[in-house]
């Protein structure tokens, strides 16, 4: 449990970013080192996070009301019950949700395999002043694709530095771009299915598939690894989210979009009138 340390801005960012020569293998999911006090301490701290994040998303979506152009887009891989879903719920539910877009992505449709790999990512991309979430993605098609052959490794290997190729033309475009592996243990993952099958309530989120899934978890570390090393850049830089306990989960990812948003420091727009003449005509209103 962390003992409360007061982490600056872009503090959770460092922490979390995922480095040359890092081990995915060697950071604990179930840490919480960064935490600024205990369990409840830090879901107060999240709701704090989450006040300010909802300021900064309606500054950017005024800026591009006055023509700016930056957007934010938030990625989120993870294996299956790393807690996707929780966290768009967790962060979609703290924006105004005029301004969000969530795009899952599953197995690719008919048409979608017609078009190239980065077709469907690149139509989900946030529009000026939007914020886009991205449940699955492009690395998609070097985890599963990988672990599973779909297609050729000489293909899926050309994959790394075209996705690194089409992120750097995005952040050029100003959308700023937050990736996040919500990295969790098996025994987490084991729990999460038994609570799954606990409840009717829950039957729904269970899927049979998963467990053929989870016997290869092995691989699947191994793909992550080789996507978070070939695929961490300047331009777009891979966090690692130890994920095992909710509380902590939720609090690094508010960080990690608010740090964001904070550097983007989006402005209102100027009025484009003059607001003692409106003023006036108000006031002078029957
Ligand atoms: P879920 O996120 O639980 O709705 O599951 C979506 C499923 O779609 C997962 O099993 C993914 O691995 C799979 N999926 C996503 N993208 C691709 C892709 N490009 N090729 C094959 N399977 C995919
Ligand atoms: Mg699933």
């Amino acid at each position: 449990m962390g003992d409360g340390p007061n982490l600056g801005p872009g503090k959770v960012a460092e922490a979390l970013e995922f480095r040359p020569g890092a081990v995915l293998d060697e950071i604990d999911p179930h840490g919480t080192a960064l935490a600024p006090g205990d369990h409840g301490h830090t879901e107060a701290a999240t709701a704090g996070l989450e006040a300010e994040l909802a300021e900064l998303q309606v500054r950017l979506y005024a800026e591009a009301v006055g023509g700016g152009h930056r957007s934010l887009l938030l990625l989120l891989q993870g294996m299956d019950t790393s807690g996707k879903d929780g966290t768009v719920r967790r962060v979609v539910g703290a924006m105004n949700p005029a301004g969000v877009t969530v795009t899952p992505f599953r197995k690719p449709t008919a048409e979608e395999l017609q078009h190239d790999f980065l077709w469907r990512i690149d139509r989900a991309l946030p529009r000026p002043g939007n914020v886009a979430v991205f449940n699955r993605s492009q690395y998609e098609d070097v985890l599963v694709v990988r672990v599973h052959q779909l297609v050729a490794e000489s293909e899926w290997r050309t994959r790394y530095d075209r996705i690194n190729e089409f992120e750097r033309r995005v952040v050029d475009s100003g959308c700023h771009i937050v990736k996040v592996f919500l990295h969790i243990s098996k025994d987490e993952q084991k729990r999460r299915l038994g609570d799954r099958l606990e409840d009717p309530a829950k039957y729904w989120k269970y899927n049979v598939g998963d467990l053929a899934e989870r016997e290869l978890w092995a691989d699947y570390q191994a793909a992550y690894q080789d996507a978070l090393t070939l695929c961490s850049t300047a331009a777009a830089p891979w966090y690692v989210v130890p994920a095992d306990h909710k509380w902590y989960r939720d609090w690094l990812v508010a960080n990690l979009l608010v740090d964001a948003l904070r550097d983007l420091n989006p402005t209102y727009p100027p009025p484009g009138f003059d607001v003692a003449e409106q003023r006036r005509l108000v006031a002078a209103l029957d």
